[in-house]
């Protein structure tokens, strides 16, 4: 028999939106011993898009404390010494095995139990593994994915240790595009393997998708589309050694990434809390159907009211935000007051080698291309827009500035009319500086 740890306020997972809310909640007054953060992770909240990038730089890869959060937004960088002066307690590398919402308690593999009077899930996402699809040979040694800072420092080993060596992405994604420009930088021999006509395709255009893949073409990128891996071999000591497609090609490989996507992680709450599109079902101020349970950032299906509908966002803009709104919800409820609905404009950005993209708003309804797409060009700048009903609802722009990614987020926010596409294709960014 042991005792429970109880905090007024946990946070379930120590990712992105556990550190924006526990800077939030500092910022709203809180007294030492009131809140605790639990995470798998052996780390303090960090930011983690630095993981993809340049975590894994050939020269002065950004290494921990450098990328905890907030830094990524511009605010001060909570070092575990802050969490210690704020008497916010870091319960690192536990994982929480069980939960037990009616009862108000979570159960760590080391049998610890912890009991809360608010809980904020933010348990983020978990990547799909090729072996959960049963795919042959997929347990061999070198193969990789990514999505914590373990995750990130096997990579890294494995990149140093095996030099020159050749490797193939498995998935074109934001993952698959991010990583395969790092190994390049790496000096690593690298083959993209995706089964779609085009990179991103949930995002990108096809006119789009052509800047990058001739950019990376150019960096000496191989990209194979249209087929999937369907096996892999091994060498005697377990190692990959060939990655085999379904058209019948075989790659050779010292390392493989997978990035094919990721689900929430949502099983613990399985059946004791309301979902909704893969994710845990919330209000505007992230509340869940249980009292006193709220979810924030990947795990979280809210109202997006600019679009009138239900959904769940995997980036890393949201999980601040929605971090910030449900403790300003959580802390003005206390006070009899409630907070303003949350309002999002859906954003999303990547950089790979010296390419920077940002997309605000919602890619639906038809399609403008616009600027200098030409993967030759020394400073290429072009973009996109989304059309539908008549309106501008979604803008996308590479190589913009910072008052010109300003712009294109207005665009996506007021929505302006647009009658003529082939006015909007040729005014391009100057339509959105208009706005
Ligand atoms: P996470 O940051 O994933 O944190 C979840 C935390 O919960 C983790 O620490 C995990 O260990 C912990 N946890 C989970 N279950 C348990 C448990 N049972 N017990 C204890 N702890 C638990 N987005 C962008 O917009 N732009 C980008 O360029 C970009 N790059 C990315 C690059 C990589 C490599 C990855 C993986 C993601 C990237 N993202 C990017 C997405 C962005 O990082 C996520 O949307 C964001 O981290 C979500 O925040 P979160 O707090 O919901 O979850």
């Amino acid at each position: 028999f042991s005792m429970a740890k109880t905090f007024k306020y946990i946070i379930l997972g120590g990712g992105v939106s556990a550190g924006y809310a526990a800077r939030e909640f500092a910022k709203q007054g809180l007294k030492p011993g009131e809140l605790a953060i639990i995470s798998k992770e052996g780390v303090a909240p960090y930011e983690r898009p630095a993981l993809s990038k340049a975590y894994l730089f050939p020269e002065s890869p950004a290494r921990l404390p450098g990328f905890h959060v907030c830094v990524g937004s511009g605010g001060e960088r909570l070092l575990p010494e802050w969490y210690n002066e704020k008497g916010i307690e870091l319960i690192l590398s536990t994982e929480i095995v069980k939960a037990d919402l009616a009862a108000k308690s979570l159960t760590s593999a080391g049998g610890e139990t912890f009991s809360y009077q608010t809980l904020i899930i933010a348990t983020g996402s978990t990547v799909i593994r090729l072996t959960d699809f049963g795919v042959q040979g997929a347990d061999a040694k070198n193969i990789f994915y990514l999505r914590e800072v373990d995750d990130a420092d096997k990579l890294y080993e494995a990149i140093k240790a095996k030099k020159n060596a050749k490797a193939v992405v498995v998935g074109g994604g934001y993952i698959g595009l991010e990583l395969s420009a790092v190994l390049r930088l790496n000096n690593i021999d690298v083959t993209m393997v995706y089964p779609e006509p085009w990179c991103m395709p949930r995002l990108f255009t096809s006119g789009i998708a052509a800047f990058y893949e001739g950019y990376y073409a150019n960096k000496g990128v191989k990209i194979i589309k249209g087929t999937v891996a369907v096996g892999f071999t091994a060498n005697s000591d377990g190692e990959v050694k060939e990655v085999k497609l379904k058209d019948g090609r075989v790659l050779e490989a010292d390392i493989v990434v997978v990035g094919v996507g990721g689900r929430p992680q949502t099983s613990l709450f399985k059946g004791q809390v309301e979902e909704e599109k893969g994710g845990i079902k919330t209000d505007s101020f992230f509340k869940t159907n249980i009292s006193d349970v709220y979810a924030v950032g990947d795990v979280a299906t809210f109202p997006l009211k600019l679009y009138g509908e239900l959904r769940r966002v995997e980036h890393v803009d949201h999980s601040r935000k929605s971090a910030e709104q449900a403790v300003k919800a959580i802390k003005a409820a206390e006070d009899g007051n409630t907070v303003e609905e949350y309002d999002y404009l859906p954003y999303f950005y990547s950089r790979s080698f010296d390419l920077s993209w940002q997309f605000y708003g919602d890619n639906v309804g038809d399609t403008v291309l616009f600027g200098d797409n030409n993967p030759e060009s020394s400073k290429p700048k072009f973009g996109s827009y989304w059309i539908k009903d008549g309106k501008v609802v979604g803008a996308f722009l590479e190589g913009g500035t910072p008052e010109e990614n300003k712009d294109i987020a207005k665009v996506a926010r007021v929505q302006p009319p647009a009658q003529d596409v082939d006015q909007l294709a040729k005014e391009g960014l100057s339509f959105a500086s208009k706005i």
